[in-house]
């Protein structure tokens, strides 16, 4: 079976195909700039030159019909037909308290995540727009969604509640709902099957350290708590985001700078984190660099971002009572072997035994990082969120067609 994976943003669309028989992309690619005249997509097939091609897309219909006319292309595509798509598979950043997994998508589906679009109104609208656009080129096609949230709908009141009114919650569902959850959901999975132990025996700590950041208490292979919030601003530093701080910054700032609400959410938003603090830039890379070169707001930038992880994993392991696993993924936990050392650094009154050769060594692999003697395993483990949503859509298509072909006609 063949399954199509998107991510449909409000000016992009990312598609990644799938042979589900060996779990291989045939192709992927990226359209950007939909809605501008000059919308450039762009089709990778391994082995291949990459294809560019500018054209005007004016929104997502033609977006995918693009994609398709790409995927089923004479000389750069992968299938004769888009008959050969036997199913569709979307991200979707939130699915609130509603969806606690991944569903096939039906008229009822649709209308909830609508309801949702007030809790993530950047990111739900763009995913439907994906949504109908598949519909409408591909009208015969199952197409399932995969959530941010979902996996940490298991999360305990107590971890999820803010110490707010709780009509709050109960009008609006201001909560914690966290997020990476495909990332985490999928880092866990992939690191207890490395281990060789069952992930309903373990406590871990998954890092998923990109430009957005978190980190999430996974106990006995279940999300118990995560560092995200109601939105993606809470928690970790991260490239641009503030993560955690004192509320009353907010009117205080307001009060002091003359600045509006909105003027200081996209300050936290986009121009706090490692970018604000190093005065460099967002990019890891850029901070490690300057820091290299002797700056010192780099250095500062630097050594809070990893002393921020660092007190996440400590209270997470006293939240699980104990830690066996600490995995780090995305850009800079697979990349950084800096990073992972000032994190590691302070860990080790939990047992925790970090091998200096490993944690350099370079590959793109799942790999151990502490000695065979740490009591703490720290491994790297390359996020692949995408194989999820394949992953999830094949089992929930098939799942329906057992169940129709078993349904006495
Ligand atoms: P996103 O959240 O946008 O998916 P990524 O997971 O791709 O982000 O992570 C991007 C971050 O990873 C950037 O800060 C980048 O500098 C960092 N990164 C990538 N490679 C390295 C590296 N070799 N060393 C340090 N940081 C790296």
């Amino acid at each position: 079976m063949n399954v199509l994976v998107i991510n449909a943003g409000s000016s992009s669309l990312k598609y990644q195909l799938y042979d589900m028989s060996t779990e291989s992309v045939l192709a992927k690619g990226l359209v950007e700039r939909i809605g501008m005249d000059s919308s450039i997509l762009t089709h990778e097939v391994e082995g291949q030159p990459e294809v560019r091609e500018v054209s005007e897309i004016l929104e997502h219909t033609t977006a995918v019909r693009k994609v398709l006319d790409m995927l089923t292309h004479r000389k750069f595509g992968v299938i004769d037909s888009v008959d050969e798509i036997q199913a569709v598979g979307h991200r979707v950043v939130h699915g609130g308290e509603t969806f606690r997994e991944s569903v096939l998508i039906d008229a009822n589906v649709k209308l909830e995540i609508r309801k949702l679009f007030d809790l993530a109104p950047l990111h739900n609208p763009a995913h439907m727009m994906g949504i109908v656009a598949v519909e409408t080129n591909l009208p015969d096609v199952p197409q399932a969604v995969v959530f941010d949230t979902a996996f940490h709908q298991t999360m305990p009141p107590t971890s999820y509640l803010y110490a707010i009114p709780m009509v709050l919650y109960r009008k609006h569902k201001i909560r914690r709902y966290g997020f990476h959850g495909t990332s985490h959901d999928y880092v866990s999975q992939t690191a207890a099957e490395f281990l060789g132990r069952p992930l309903e025996s373990l406590k871990m700590v998954s890092c998923h350290i990109g430009n957005g950041a978190s980190c999430t208490a996974i106990l006995h292979g279940k999300s118990y708590d995560t560092s995200m919030g109601m939105t993606p601003l809470e928690g970790l530093m991260m490239g641009t985001r503030s993560g955690d701080l004192d509320p009353a910054v907010v009117p205080f700032t307001i009060n002091k700078e003359d600045l509006t609400l909105n003027e200081v959410n996209s300050m936290l938003n986009k121009h706090s984190g490692l970018l604000a603090v190093s005065g460099v830039s967002s990019d890891m890379r850029e901070v490690v660099q300057a820091m290299n070169e002797g700056n010192e707001s780099a250095r500062l930038a630097f050594e809070m971002y990893a002393y921020r992880i660092r007190k996440y994993i400590g209270a997470y392991a006293a939240a699980m009572n104990g830690l066996d696993v600490i995995v780090f993924t995305a850009g800079i936990g697979e990349n950084s072997d800096l990073l992972r050392k000032k994190v590691c650094e302070g860990l080790t009154f939990l047992g925790l035994e970090l091998d200096e050769e490993r944690n350099q060594a370079r590959s793109k692999q799942t790999r151990r990082i502490t000695t065979d003697s740490s009591k703490v395993d720290v491994l790297v483990v390359p996020t692949n969120e995408e194989l999820l949503i394949a992953r999830d859509t094949y089992r929930l298509v098939q799942k329906a067609a057992m169940a129709k072909s078993e349904t006495p006609s």
